[in-house]
């Protein structure tokens, strides 16, 4: 028997959402009203835990615990090999890496507020000066558009730079104006490579804990915001899963079915 599908393509059955934080998870898993989490693969402390949402089969996963410093497994190597093994258990027909991000007031970014990643996927600090190799360093995986999603979801998208610190150097603040990055966070690129590689459709949804254009330490900021920006997180990829669960195809997500043809 063939796939639903609803206008072009077929029906978004199931959905990866991957965090890094506790902190970030915890409401999704509570608004959804999931079951116990069970453990990813024995070699990772990441866990996962699936629910039934309408159409779709959520998978929700975390990184997990450190069991050496006993914090969660952020940043971009935890963020891979957790996104490796999630793809190699659960094929999903789209991945969504959701977190808190540092943003830049000079943009219009202000604590609470959200973004999809666009146009690209960045590395704000990885320096390596060889021919060819800075380019890979920087990353620049090409972002999908979802120009429905911004729109029913009432947010906006920009290039999304990852790296291995909460704080930022001068260079790298030169980056982040250069390239117009709208947020700063510690996984989505490794996650959009990983997915790139394979073929599994991609988006990234942050929230902003803190302006890293503002006199105020990072940290101190993040450590304020993080429940308040955590909440307006869950709440938007309430909306985003309600919206999935109703049954909607990625060509729909993508607004591409209101477009007339090229050749129509
Ligand atoms: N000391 C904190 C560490 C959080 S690090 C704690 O354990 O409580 C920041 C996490 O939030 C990362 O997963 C990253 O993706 C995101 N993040 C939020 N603001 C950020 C910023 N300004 N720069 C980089 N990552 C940021």
């Amino acid at each position: 028997m063939s796939e639903p599908t609803s206008h072009s393509s077929p029906i978004i059955h199931r959905v990866i959402v991957h965090f890094a934080m506790e902190a970030e998870a915890a409401g999704i898993a509570r608004r959804f009203v999931m079951g116990a989490e069970s453990p990813l693969h024995p070699a990772l402390p990441a866990r996962v835990r699936t629910q039934q949402v309408g159409a779709v089969e959520l998978i929700h996963c975390t990184n997990g615990i450190d069991s050496q410093h006993g914090v969660d497994r952020i940043g971009l190597e935890s963020a891979a090999t957790t996104a490796w093994a999630l793809l190699s258990a659960y094929k999903p027909c789209i991945y969504i890496n959701a977190g808190t991000c540092g943003g830049f007031a000079g943009r219009g970014g202000a604590i609470g507020r959200s973004y999809l990643g666009g146009r690209a996927f960045l590395m704000h600090d990885h320096r390596v000066p060889l021919p060819g190799f800075q380019a890979q360093a920087e990353a620049r995986i090409p972002a999908e558009h979802y120009p429905a999603l911004e729109r029913q979801l009432g947010i906006d998208s920009g290039p999304v730079s990852s790296g291995s610190s909460l704080d930022a150097t001068p260079q790298e603040l030169e980056f982040f104006e250069q390239e117009q990055v709208v947020a700063k966070d510690m996984e989505a690129t490794a996650i959009a490579s990983v997915t790139r590689d394979w073929g599994v459709p991609f988006l990234a949804i942050k929230t902003v804990t803190d302006l890293v254009d503002h006199p105020e330490p990072s940290h101190e900021q993040f450590l304020r915001n993080l429940a308040s920006s955590s909440a307006h997180l869950t709440d938007l990829l309430s909306e985003l899963i309600g919206f999935l669960g109703q049954g909607v195809s990625l060509t729909r997500l993508r607004g591409v079915e209101t477009e007339p043809s090229a050749d129509s």
